[in-house]
């Protein structure tokens, strides 16, 4: 079996993509940003039921330097590029974010070809789809692209957005030197395996808190994390996924207070707190005025989206388990590793 590079495996779907490399068969390597990190990411692996010794080993790499690239995927076959700045809240400046994703992704990519890796699968968004467009009832597919000229776009939708545009770019550029596919998930729900929580899984925590008033007036798209890291393996490995993107979604979209529901009528005792109240458009906007994870909400307020999984469905036999069993593993794997604050 070959050996895989997976970029920032101390993350949520990183090292949910190392677990399953791991049972495939795969030799694996990790970037992380200090190796003081390491410890952290075996205890992860550990809750996901994988204890890989030598077959996983550690590198020290920040997309924002060169250094440490070159080592770290010299003799790999395939790179997972995932790691890229999540923040739960929009940043002063936006470049913050922007830097990392952008210039981070060329220069996996120029180390990828570097090193005859053979190909990258990117770990992009919908956020590099479904934004910078009006409520619109056909759903997004691999097609679309979000509008950066759109109202509102935040700094995160940019980052990812001109982060696959530059990959592709590249890609073209090197003309058949380096393969490249991309996975775009929506909200990436499932099981946590240790407490340094991604953005997408802060909403369950908060609302099992009874951390959030109520209910705003959005929708998103939900995926379970093990089938999104499942869609890598599949992008990685399949012949014709090269050259193309799949939209990670398990189902139709959710709303805020859908996910409420779920949580208050499947999680028993310790969905008592969730609040399912509606909370109107005009509150939250006036929240957001001083709260920066409120702002980054403000753009999507009462816009109802889709988005169709279909393609990585029919090309690459790619089949989610529901968006209600994500959201609900989410929430029980919180519970069982203690970070639910206040307890029942
Ligand atoms: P996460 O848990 O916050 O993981 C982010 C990872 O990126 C961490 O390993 C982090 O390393 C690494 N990272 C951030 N800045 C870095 C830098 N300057 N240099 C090197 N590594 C850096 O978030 P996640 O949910 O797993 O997200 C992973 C990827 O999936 C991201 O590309 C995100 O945009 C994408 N995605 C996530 C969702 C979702 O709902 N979760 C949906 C669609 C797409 P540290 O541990 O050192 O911070």
């Amino acid at each position: 079996m070959s050996t895989v590079l997976v970029t920032g495996g101390s993350g949520f779907i990183g090292s949910h993509c190392i677990l399953q490399l791991l049972a495939a068969g795969y030799t694996v390597r990790t970037t992380v940003r200090s190796l003081e990190r390491e410890a952290d990411v075996r205890a992860m692996l550990k809750v996901g039921g994988a204890e890989p010794g030598e077959r996983l080993t550690f590198y020290a790499a920040d997309l924002l330097k060169d250094d440490g690239w070159a080592v770290a995927m010299k003799g790999c076959e395939y790179v997972l590029h995932v790691a890229s700045p999540f923040p739960a809240r929009v940043p002063d400046d936006e470049n913050e974010i922007i830097r990392p994703a952008v210039d981070g992704t060329v220069r996996v990519l120029g180390a990828a070809l570097n090193a005859d890796v053979r190909r990258v699968v990117m770990t992009s968004s919908f956020a590099a789809v479904g934004y910078g467009h009006k409520s619109q009832d056909k759903p997004f597919t691999e097609a679309n692209w979000t509008n950066l000229k759109g109202k509102d776009v935040l700094p995160y939708v940019k980052s990812k957005t001109l982060a696959e545009h530059e990959a592709w770019n590249f890609i073209g550029r090197v003309r058949g030197a380096l393969e490249l596919a991309v996975v775009n998930p929506v909200g990436v729900f499932g099981p946590v395996l240790g407490p340094d929580l991604s953005t997408s899984i802060l909403i369950v925590q908060r609302l099992l808190e009874g951390a959030v008033p109520g209910c705003p007036k959005i929708w998103f798209g939900a995926v379970d994390v093990r089938d999104v890291a499942d869609l890598h393996l599949r992008a990685m490995m399949h012949p014709e996924a090269k050259g193309d993107r799949f939209l990670a979604v398990a189902g139709d979209f959710v709303s805020f207070r859908e996910i409420a529901a779920i949580l208050k009528s499947r999680m028993g005792e310790w969905g008592k707190r969730v609040p399912t109240m509606q909370i109107p458009n005009w509150i939250v906007r006036l929240v957001a005025m001083r709260d920066p994870a409120a702002k980054q909400i403000v753009p999507e307020l009462g816009k109802r989206k889709n988005a169709t999984s279909e393609h990585a469905q029919q090309l690459l036999g790619w089949k989610p388990r529901s968006r209600e069993d994500a959201i609900v593993a989410t929430a029980e794997s919180l519970v069982q590793l203690g970070l639910v604050k206040g307890g029942k």
